[in-house]
């Protein structure tokens, strides 16, 4: 796969952005800036006085304002020996400014207005964003500028604030991107900022400087007065309002925006030397699984991103179809996947880079596929880039650029104003995005960096445990570094086996048609066909008029959950299935068609979105391989392989996800424990899914749903064509479903009045993080309460992070959220710490809901007035593309509800909602001691709280509390929540 246009994660400071200063000539005036064909917003470039650059977007449709400030300075700016300070700053400016001193109250405001906040650090810029109800932009931009204009950085919030940065290490330590990216900085010069930990932590912010006799809060004030400069800064603002107005809004908030005049950052030079490259890196990694990264450092991208070189070679060294570099490995059993592309680059350092994991047998073969990979770059090399392929590249591309979604708002300014850094202004849209230069000598260029000579290669395995002399200080990674000149690559080269390696043919899914049907005007989606088989639910596009359709299709199984090893089968099926497609299907995804088959509750489920035109053939082909599917050996063994180190793993996952997991164990009907799934999948062999195939396939019942650019007449002889493959051939795989075979999936009801709770031991002992997942179970889908629920979950979701993260600093994962299984809703605190142990955590939860009673009580009427109406607004919240659409009404559909309407009743609803009713409803089901309360107290206990645990799981539970100690039998015990799927007035099957 391509890897190149992979989206930052948030917080997340392992993508870099480089330096503006060489891309971005500081030109005034209008410009013209590029964009999508169809894209009717207003743009307009505006530089303040103070030589703040901003783009303002005018959206007469949008719902929901937006903005975000990128600040060019990153973590490679932090001063020795404070690793993590801009990262740091990054947390502290949410905190309160002189014009709001009130702690928190830029949150409050966003999230009391249907918005929310975040910002990420990387190595080179900050970048800080939210969005909100389109008519609160004013007071949400006012409360944001004050973050550049004079934040208050107390030094109370400034020790509490370190806690939270050190949690948010805590959670990465374990985990292997992480701990991986860091070895790969480690091992680089030890000038060049590359070399640095950018998180931080207590040692290197609250500990080292304390040593050293430094003020961490002067430091950090110190930091923002020479870093943060208005000409270091690019903003952009998204608002429904006239451009004429957003600049006046802006020009207002942000004058006050110092400029210092303070010069770009810049780091010149590579991080790499001779001694970093023409290594072997062995390393340790925490979870089973066996990685190759091959890097090389290369001539970055950006700095001919019109003639894009890098996008050409990653399509071609990360291509999937026959004789592609991945189809041969996957061929040989070595390979599980295969990614390539630029990884960490800034203006003045790239690396490109392949991503391979490994199979057992591949890790065997580690110096053939490094052959084979060099041997595949010298087929590029000498194959003189041939132009169609660039061209059939440039057409994807722009038509993806053309026909773009619109995205969430907060999204796009966080998007554009990290371009801004990059780009001149008329790429600020576009940006890298379409290649439109053909260079065959830039493509050779790139190709000519992918040498022995600079190559670098992390291996990553347990087998290497024992076997590694080194340690890498942060995470504590343990490792070993081996030479490899030239000449034993070359070795490798000429002892790879011989394969068939070619260039890719012409892509058949490239959309051609892509003009629009003929719509009939329809709100809610409409049952079409209902036959013995299948349902279709169809809904045309009468919002987004773009060339895309979307279809679900649920497979019922009624086998497909039946045990341990149904379910562990059922998934080798959907995954083998995939597996076979690959060779041929790789090019929908590449042309912006995307398909998936995976397991669900009652069966499989086939999705599909994208360019509508050749989706008819991939849908027919899917089924097609449905109805004629053989188990090969040689591919099962390897997704067993797969499936068997993914449930191995599973106690490495992040104890907050343990206790997801423990959850739904207890309250879902038919789900297995992953240790019973592990027992049955190390059983199965190839023969075992021969025969189940015809029992799994043997009933079933397709529910489907087919929305967008596709004329009903269409949709009706697709389902008619599906039907006659799989039920209506001579020797038919599917029949019909029995009236009684039809699966629901049903919730477990707690017992009012009492607390029931898990103790856990965290899986992995060495992960000193625990967690609690408080539960409050409240009710079956209920108009009058889904709202009441809703604007209560509103109300106290900041003050609860507020209290508990901020104040208390109970730990970084701190949130409260509402949760609806089946339609079973109810509130659910969760909060992963070091701090204190869960059933301490449980008390700190209680003692807030105490709290937050005399919030409620006292909450003036306006405030509550304004609550609801900012509930209002997200609910009449338009859908942005037909994914989001289709997301709510098959929601609808599969779970039984059919409530197409339901935004709009439940708008209703809350026009007449009175505050005591509120107040009723929390002290009915959510206050401490509510005679209606029913709690389920989910407790990981992590490596520092294991004496806890002993005590726990022997102490007498207190009164009105029970300890469940076997999940299976108090889930036998229990009474279950009706489904939706067949009851009275609902969805008959
Ligand atoms: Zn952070």
């Amino acid at each position: 796969m391509d890897s190149t246009s992979r989206p930052p994660e948030t917080d997340a400071p392992a993508e870099a952005v480089p330096p503006a200063a060489a891309a971005a000539p500081a030109a005034k005036g209008d410009v013209e800036i590029t964009r999508p064909r169809n894209d009717k917003r207003g743009y307009r470039r505006v530089v303040l006085p103070n030589d703040l650059e901003c783009l303002l977007v005018s959206d007469p449709d949008t719902d929901k304002a937006a903005a975000s400030m990128n600040v060019s300075v990153g973590y490679f700016c932090d001063p020795e020996g404070l690793e993590g300070l801009a990262h740091f700053l990054e947390h502290m400016l949410f905190y309160a400014s002189e014009k709001y001193p009130i702690e928190d109250s830029y949150s409050k405001y966003i999230t009391e207005h249907g918005g929310s906040t975040n910002a990420f650090t990387t190595c080179e810029h900050t970048n800080f964003f939210f969005d909100v109800n389109h008519d609160c932009l004013d007071d949400a931009l006012d409360r944001f500028a004050q973050f550049f204009i004079k934040p208050l950085l107390s030094a109370d919030a400034t020790l509490r604030e370190i806690k939270a940065v050190d949690s948010e290490n805590q959670k990465n330590l374990l985990s292997d991107p992480w701990r991986m990216n860091q070895l790969q900085n480690h091992i680089s010069l030890e000038s060049h900022p590359y070399h640095k930990f950018g998180t931080g932590n207590w040692d290197t912010l609250e500990v080292k400087p304390k040593e050293k006799g430094l003020d961490t809060r002067l430091e950090l004030i110190k930091f923002y007065d020479s870093h943060y400069s208005a000409n270091l800064m690019q903003l952009v603002v998204y608002g429904k309002e006239s451009l004429d107005n957003l600049q006046t809004l802006v020009e207002n908030k942000f004058c006050g925006v110092k400029n210092t005049g303070r010069e770009r950052f810049s780091f010149p030079g590579h991080p790499c030397s001779s001694e970093h490259l023409q290594v072997l890196v062995k390393a340790v990694p925490i979870k089973q699984g066996h990685t190759l990264r091959i890097l090389w450092p290369i001539t970055p991208n950006i700095r001919h991103y019109k003639e894009g070189p890098c996008k050409y070679v990653s399509h071609l060294i990360g291509h999937e179809g026959e004789g592609s570099l991945f189809y041969v490995l996957k061929k040989l059993g070595w390979a599980m996947s295969l990614e390539a592309g630029e990884g960490d680059w800034s203006y003045e350092f790239s690396f490109f880079s392949v991503v391979i994991k490994l199979t057992d047998v591949g890790h065997e073969h580690m110096e053939d596929i490094v052959g084979l990979l060099f041997r595949y770059i010298t087929l590029l090399q000498t194959s003189g880039t041939p132009k169609w392929i660039f061209d059939e590249l440039q057409t994807i591309c722009e038509t993806g650029f053309h026909y773009r979604d619109k995205s969430p708002p907060i999204h796009y300014v966080a998007n554009i104003s990290s371009n801004m850094q990059i780009y001149p202004p008329e790429d600020w849209l576009i940006a890298s995005s379409v290649p439109s230069k053909f260079s065959p000598d830039a493509i050779q260029g790139i190709l000519n960096e992918l040498t022995p000579d600079n190559v670098r290669i992390f291996w990553e395995s347990k087998k290497f445990e024992g076997q590694t002399n080194l340690t890498e200080p942060w995470y504590g990674t343990s490792y070993s570094v081996e030479a490899v000149p030239p000449s034993i690559i070359q070795k490798w080269v000429e002892k790879a086996p011989v394969e068939d390696l070619h260039m890719p043919k012409p892509n058949i899914f490239l959309p051609s048609d892509l003009s629009l049907k003929n719509a009939e005007k329809a709100s809610f989606p409409c049952m079409l066909r209902k036959t013995l088989f299948s349902r279709v639910w169809y809904k045309p596009d009468t919002m987004f008029f773009t060339p895309k359709a979307y279809i679900k299709m649920d497979f019922h199984c009624p086998l497909s959950r039946s045990s341990p090893e149904s379910s562990v089968l059922t998934d080798v099926f959907t995954r083998l299935l995939m597996d076979y497609l690959n060779d041929y299907a790789y090019d929908a995804q590449v042309a912006g068609l995307y398909y998936g088959v995976r397991p669900n509750d009652t069966g499989f489920q086939i999705t599909m979105v994208g360019y509508n035109d050749k989706m008819r053939t991939l849908l027919e082909t899917v089924i097609g391989k449905i109805a004629e599917f053989e188990v090969k050996a040689d591919r099962f063994s390897v997704i067993k392989e797969t499936i068997t180190k993914e449930y191995e793993n599973f106690k490495f996952r992040q104890p907050y996800q343990q206790a997801f997991y423990y959850c739904s164990l207890i309250l879902e009907e038919q789900t297995w424990a992953w240790d019973e799934e592990l027992a049955a999948v190390s059983q199965i062999e190839a023969s075992d899914l021969e025969k189940f195939l015809p029992h799994l396939l043997g009933k079933t019942f397709i529910e489907s749903y087919f929305a967008g650019n596709m004329e009903p007449g269409a949709v009706k002889g697709v389902m008619q064509h599906v039907e006659d493959i799989l039920f209506n051939a001579p020797v038919s795989l599917c029949k019909a479903l029995l009236s009684s075979q039809h699966l629901t999936k049903r919730i477990v009801k707690l017992e009012r009045g009492l607390r029931y709770y898990y103790p856990a031991l965290c899986l992995n002992h060495q992960d000193e993080n625990s967690c609690l997942l408080h539960y409050i179970q409240i009710h079956q889908d209920d108009l009058k309460k889904n709202v009441l629920l809703q604007l209560l979950a509103l109300v106290a979701k900041q003050p609860a992070f507020h209290q508990l993260r901020s104040v208390e600093q109970l730990g970084y994962i701190t949130l409260l959220r509402q949760k609806n299984d089946s339609g079973v809703r109810g509130l659910q605190f969760i909060i992963q710490s070091t701090v204190k142990d869960p059933a301490n955590l449980d008390a700190r939860v209680e003692a807030f809901l105490t709290m937050f009673e005399g919030t409620l009580y006292q909450m003036p009427d306006t405030e509550f007035k304004s609550n609801v109406n900012a509930l209002i607004d997200m609910k009449l919240e338009k859908y942005k593309n037909i994914r989001e659409e289709s997301a709510f009404f098959w929601g609808e559909i599969s779970e039984g509800t059919l409530k197409f309407d339901r935004k709009e009743v439940e708008v209703a609803a809350l026009r007449d909602l009175k505050k005591e009713e509120l107040i009723e409803f929390f002290n009915n089901h959510v206050k401490v001691n509510a005679p209606q309360k029913k709690i389920l107290s989910i407790q990981v206990y992590g490596g520092l709280h294991s004496s806890e645990y002993e005590k726990i799981v022997h102490d007498e539970p207190q009164p009105n509390s029970y300890q469940i100690t076997d999940i299976f039998s108090f889930r036998r015990s229990r009474p279950l929540y009706g489904s939706y799927k067949g009851g009275v007035g609902q969805m008959k099957l």
